[in-house]
């Protein structure tokens, strides 16, 4: 599906202004890091100013709140939110279940585990009614929370769910027994907007959209409310977006700063005050199979995980 192109929407637009040419014969004034502005206000760190309460400890467990992270972008920070976020909210007491809906698997891989040796995934769970969720639930390495793994198999689900009666709702029916065992559900989405997402969007009460602080990550936000829209309006009307989280942030580029104030400017509180900042730590969990909080528990990443935790329990 195309994102690009014709989905210019204001954002865009209003943007364009914010990327400076890079300047000829080495004119420092219009390089990437320019202008010394004299007043580096980072909005980021202006911004992050609300202090939230810590979450209450839970006497019982269930039903669970489930979450699809989504945006039709690839590289956006969707699954390293997903594991993350899963990870940190399983340290305030939550039972987390993660579902991977990404045929790529990356969630399960992020996990440690090789998705491409398992015999059963959520793809058999969506297309055979004896084949139940419990079947494929594994426990990952963080006590509390559990992966429903994918692998390439998922990719011929969406064509074959095209002919199945009430496709858009599969997962959505598929979950619905392990929901009074989880506090939260999150679901890590595909890079489109195709059935697959739209399941995922029919199954979840929230949304949480994770955006790369580049110019370029605005493009096709505008396609992805609309979506969101006309899945509340004509599947779901649960759906609801939980909040705008931006990702890969750097604050010592006047272009991030200015992408991130203009994704606040559009959208206001719906963004999250946690910013997740660009550090390598994140690809080495990937390499490492578990999240940020255990491989490092102090770091930024991990904090701002935590503090991410705890505004998706205060909204
Ligand atoms: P998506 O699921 O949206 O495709 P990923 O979460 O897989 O995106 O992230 C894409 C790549 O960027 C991965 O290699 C991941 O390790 C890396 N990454 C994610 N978040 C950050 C971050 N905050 N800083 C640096 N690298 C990141
Ligand atoms: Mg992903």
């Amino acid at each position: 599906m195309s994102t690009s192109g014709e989905d210019s929407t204001l954002l865009d637009v209003d943007l364009r202004a914010t990327v400076r040419r890079p300047g000829r014969d080495g004119d420092s004034a219009d390089a990437e890091e320019p202008r010394p502005t004299g007043r580096a206000v980072d909005p980021a760190q202006a911004r992050a100013t609300r202090t939230l309460p810590e979450p209450a400890p839970l006497q019982s467990h269930g039903p669970a709140r489930v979450v699809a992270l989504c945006n039709q972008k690839g590289g956006v920070g969707k699954t390293t939110s997903t594991i993350n976020l899963g990870a940190a909210l399983t340290e305030y007491g939550r039972r987390v279940l993660l579902v991977d809906f990404d045929p790529q698997g990356a969630l399960s891989v992020g996990l440690g585990i090789q998705p491409h040796q398992l015999d059963r995934t959520i793809y058999d769970v969506l297309m055979e009614s004896s084949v139940t969720l419990d079947d494929v639930l594994l426990k990952t390495n963080v006590p509390g929370m559990d992966l429903v793994p994918s692998n390439i198999d998922l990719s011929a689900a969406e064509v074959q769910l095209v002919n199945e009666v009430a496709r858009e709702q599969t997962l959505a029916r598929a979950l619905a027994p392990a929901l009074p065992d989880y506090d939260l559900v999150l679901i890590d989405c595909q890079p489109s907007l195709g059935l697959l997402t739209v399941n995922a969007l029919t199954a979840a009460d929230g949304v949480i959209i994770p955006l790369e602080c580049e110019f370029f990550s605005l493009r096709g936000v505008a396609l992805l409310i609309d979506t969101i829209e006309k899945v509340r309006e004509r599947l779901n009307p649960r759906l609801h977006i939980e909040g705008i989280l931006a990702t890969m942030y750097d604050s010592r580029t006047v272009h991030g700063r200015e992408v991130f104030a203009r994704v606040v400017e559009a959208f206001g509180d719906t963004v999250y005050d946690t910013v997740i900042t660009r550090t390598v730590r994140f690809p080495e969990t990937t390499v490492a199979g578990e999240p940020i909080t255990t491989w490092a528990p102090s770091s930024s990443g991990a904090l701002q995980y935590r503090n991410l935790a705890k505004e998706v329990l205060t909204r």
